[in-house]
């Protein structure tokens, strides 16, 4: 098929497209008439379908040439698709289990068939419930420790590195959607920005005229554009984690490239962080959801040490990468001092990973996407407490990034706006 081949699959044409691949047809078992069809994607950008035989399910999802929150007038290249099945076949490989097993891709209709999540939901909704994920910490770390060290200089030649950012870097559409709706536009005027009007004006007003912020996001995006670290998710928000209490998987790596660690478990740390202080807008009577408040913040803790733990323990492990060469770190001395360059790399990683959490923050508070964390807060003026509390936050962390020296800092001063 040539690239002109490409349509979209609605129901009936999807039906007729996996009763022509024997596996699936196999896996979902009966008679491809009598299969249940459901389009579910809550995304921004693709569209979703659960199929169901009457032996399995699975989900087919297919990129749109367009965005499909905004529509035909914002085309998206549907190489998207081709990124999102490269990373998701990496992730699988270097973090087993915690993603959905590919089972069909096709290039030219940029449509992926994965493994159906069954009974997962999307995190960030189990977050507004209330509900504590026991797991989540532990996979979550795992996750993000293994995909970005194993894809860093720490573990590769430098000659595997550049041949791995180079099979990314077409996906710079991808990119500059973040760079454009992260980094830039909710410190300015533009169109699609949108806040939790009146309430919120003077705030909105502020944040485009500090200077101080202003150089602090260009430098998060200078990082972001300039820094190819490792293979990055690239939109690791609990939209793109569907859980059960005993399971976490990580989907949706349609942005993955080659960029800084600290964008992706910023955007874990964020995302937590955000459903704490959106937590005081959906509770019906004080303290009602106390512990769970405290499970947030606890796991903001662990996923932070966590990550660092496992990250330092592969690199101490063996790293094969042309990164600090053990040559030159040889004997007794060398190892003590390695290992205090580990450290210093790791606080470093952290500097970094404060920046993008309060970037990722306020982007959810002033710009196009919003999150239901906030968005299903009914009261307009309860609402926007929850997202100035989550602002003044984050106007810290990305001004004085170095002053969070550890993640308690980060969970102390939170505790302290609630
Ligand atoms: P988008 O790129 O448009 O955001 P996602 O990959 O996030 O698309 O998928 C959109 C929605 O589809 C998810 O929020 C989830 O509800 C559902 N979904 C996606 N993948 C699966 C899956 N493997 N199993 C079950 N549901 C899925
Ligand atoms: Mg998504
Ligand atoms: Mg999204
Ligand atoms: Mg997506």
């Amino acid at each position: 098929m040539g690239q002109g081949d490409y349509r979209i699959l609605h129901e009936a044409a999807l039906r007729d497209y996996l009763a022509g691949l024997p596996e699936l047809r196999a896996l979902l078992g009966g008679e491809p008439a009598a299969w249940a069809i459901t389009e579910v994607g809550d995304g921004n950008l693709n569209l979703v379908f659960i199929v169901k035989g009457t032996r399995g399910g699975i989900a087919v999802k297919q990129a749109l040439p367009y965005v499909r929150l905004v529509g035909e007038s914002w085309p998206l290249p549907l190489s998207r698709a081709h990124y999102e099945y490269l990373a998701l076949s990496r992730q699988a490989q270097l973090a087993p289990g915690l993603v959905p097993a590919l089972l069909h891709h096709n290039e030219t209709l940029a449509l992926t068939v994965m493994e159906l999540l069954e009974p997962h939901i999307i995190m960030r909704k189990g977050l507004v419930a209330a509900t504590p994920y026991p797991r989540f910490a532990d996979d979550i770390t795992t996750f993000m420790a293994r995909t970005l060290f194993f894809t860093s200089d720490l573990a590769l030649t430098a000659a595997e590195k550049k041949e791995a950012i180079a099979a990314f870097a077409g996906n710079h559409a991808l990119c500059k959607i973040t760079e454009d709706l992260i980094f830039t536009d909710p410190y300015r005027i533009a169109e699609q920005n949108r806040w939790t009007a009146p309430y919120l004006d003077a705030l909105a007003a502020a944040l485009r005229d500090d200077m101080e912020l202003h150089v602090a996001i260009s430098r998060l995006k200078l990082k972001f554009m300039a820094s190819p670290e490792a293979l990055i998710h690239g939109d690791l928000h609990t939209g793109s984690i569907m859980v059960t209490e005993s399971q976490t998987r990580v989907i949706d790596p349609e942005f993955a490239f080659y960029g800084p660690m600290g964008f992706d478990v910023g955007a874990v740390l964020a995302n937590l962080l955000m459903a704490y202080f959106a937590s005081a807008g959906h509770e019906r009577s004080p303290g009602e959801r106390h512990a769970f408040e405290g499970w947030v913040l606890e796991t903001v803790e662990q996923v932070w040490a966590g990550f660092a733990g496992k990250f330092l323990d592969l690199w101490r492990a063996g790293a094969s990468g042309d990164a600090y060469p053990v040559s030159l770190f040889a004997g007794e001395k060398g190892a003590a001092r390695l290992e205090a360059e580990r450290q210093a790399y790791m606080q470093r990683l952290f500097t970094d990973t404060v920046g993008f959490a309060a970037a990722k923050t306020i982007r959810r508070i002033f710009g196009l996407a919003h999150n239901i964390d906030f968005e299903l807060i009914e009261e307009p003026k309860k609402r926007a407490v929850s997202e100035a509390r989550a602002v003044r936050l984050a106007r810290g962390m990305m001004v004085e990034a170095v002053a969070f020296r550890t993640i308690a800092d980060v969970t102390g001063a939170a505790r302290k706006l609630r």
